[in-house]
């Protein structure tokens, strides 16, 4: 007999048959895959997908020739393309080129009366013009935040802690705490390496307003993970609030990686005995300076364990590559770490062989890690990645926190605590206990399949454009 969600999924199917759904997405890695990701969720519940994206970073169509894509001009020029090293400004200049191109095309698609009728648009938080587009077509808007909410309420509580004084950060008061926003350290406020405060300042209450003013926010998060701060989320901010994630669990998508995924990296970790390895990766923006980078060289060869290392191309100041490692490292690593441009992640948090990630926290990777039950060392660069970094090790206590100026020593002690010592053991239990977690809230019946069944009664609900 059928239960009453399958006639309600039923139903909806039927409603959905003629209906289309707009995805765009903020070009960068840690945004474009969860928009990707939800695109295919959605798709598989039986909405027809466009996806409207710029051609700088563009996706590749024909990982995904089950939607349609439209490209629109971004204006960017090639040195501004690569600009990576002031994401903020880059941001701010995408805003601004972007905003009359995303109007032509959003309007055009909803005069196209050969396709099915536009249901709403789902816009990554970070477009700052896309509340007043969709209100001059009446087109209803949700938004996808692709970090997680405890960062996103950090960042919303900027204005209130400029205000009561905590910033501009002083180095004097960096380990005290934020009465504000327990448990997070003054050095946990969300803050990003620009010379331009002003424009951070105006991006960010940009997208807290976007946040604010749409018929519904998304969140790659889940009600067991994050059930606090989605409680004071609901309190301060008065639309619907749809945690869906771990979006890339609920089946197998296609990769979106925007660089090569190196697969040697899962051919080496084939020869890697359990859990032996630390695998090493700052993510698709982060950069570190070359004195840094010789620490990190040297704690993985002095911690004795294997690893592998994505070193992105680029991403060591001053470096291309691996110019700056010295042959005596080279020697001394020799068979034991693996080092590649760019990794299936992925794949690797995976592997059997993996027992640990050092990361900087990016939301995705951090969520990766906890849906695979892979202990973390985290070591945060900018941005709300200071704050799930917190998270990890004080409040979930599935990772180890290196919070001092990288230290080579200190690095090996963290790497050897986490995949040999006993406290390592006792990490990777709670970190098991999460996937648990993680692995059935999107199964029927679970928190982020419950939300997704109620998103979409939401989006049929409303009256088409
Ligand atoms: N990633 C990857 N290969 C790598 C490193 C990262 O495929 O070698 C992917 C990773 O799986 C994640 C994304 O890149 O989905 C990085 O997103 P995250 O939010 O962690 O960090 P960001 O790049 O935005 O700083």
């Amino acid at each position: 007999m059928a239960s009453s969600v399958d006639k309600q999924r039923e139903n909806q199917r039927e409603q959905k048959k003629c209906l289309r759904l707009l995805l765009f997405p903020l070009p960068f890695q840690g945004h474009l895959s969860p928009m990707l990701q939800l695109a295919n969720v959605l798709y598989s519940r039986g909405f027809s997908i466009t996806i409207i994206h710029t051609c700088f970073n563009s996706p590749n169509p024909s990982n995904n020739p089950h939607f349609t894509f439209h490209s629109i001009p971004d204006g960017l020029s090639k040195s501004e393309s690569s600009r990576a090293d002031n994401i903020v400004a880059l941001v701010s200049l995408l805003n601004t080129n972007c905003a009359d191109p995303f109007r032509d095309c959003l309007t055009k698609l909803l005069s196209d009366v050969s396709e099915e009728p536009v249901a709403c648009l789902i816009s990554d938080s970070t477009w700052k013009f896309t509340d007043a587009i969709t209100e001059s077509l009446q087109l209803p808007r949700f938004v996808l935040r692709t970090n997680n909410v405890s960062s996103f309420l950090a960042l919303a509580a900027l204005p209130l802690l400029q205000e009561k004084g905590y910033l501009p950060i002083q180095e004097s008061q960096v380990e005290a705490p934020v009465l504000e926003l327990p448990p997070l350290k003054v050095k946990d406020i969300p803050a990003f390496k620009t010379p331009d405060q002003e424009t951070l300042y105006q991006t960010i209450a940009g997208l807290v307003k976007q946040t604010n003013s749409c018929s519904g926010t998304i969140w790659n998060s889940f009600e067991e993970l994050e059930h606090e701060p989605l409680t004071v989320l609901r309190h301060d901010f008065p639309v619907p609030v749809f945690p869906l994630g771990p979006l890339h669990k609920y089946f197998p998508v296609p990769s979106s990686s925007l660089l090569a995924q190196d697969q040697s990296s899962i051919l080496w970790l084939d020869k890697q005995a359990p859990k032996s390895v630390i695998y090493v990766s700052f993510g698709s923006v982060a950069n570190i300076e070359g004195a840094e980078f010789l620490e990190i060289a040297w704690g993985l060869a002095n911690s004795q364990q294997p690893f592998l290392w994505v070193v992105r191309p680029g991403s060591v100041n001053g470096s291309e590559w691996l110019e700056a490692l010295p042959n005596e490292f080279l020697e001394e690593i020799s068979g034991r770490g693996h080092i590649v441009k760019w990794a299936p992640q992925q794949e690797v948090l995976a592997h059997p062989a993996t027992g640990g990630f050092w990361t900087h926290n990016g939301w995705n990777s951090t969520l990766e890690s906890i849906c695979e039950a892979v202990p973390m060392i985290c070591h945060p660069c900018f941005g709300d990645q200071r704050v799930n970094a917190r998270y990890v090790s004080d409040v979930w206590r599935i990772g180890v926190h290196l919070e001092n100026r990288l230290d080579r020593m200190e690095i090996a002690r963290a790497v050897r605590k986490l995949l040999v010592e006993a406290e390592g053991q006792e990490i990777r239990e709670r970190a098991v206990h999460l996937q648990k977690m993680a692995d059935q809230c999107i199964r029927e019946g679970g928190s982020s399949f419950q939300s997704l069944e109620n998103l979409i009664s939401l989006i049929l609900s409303a009256p088409l454009a």
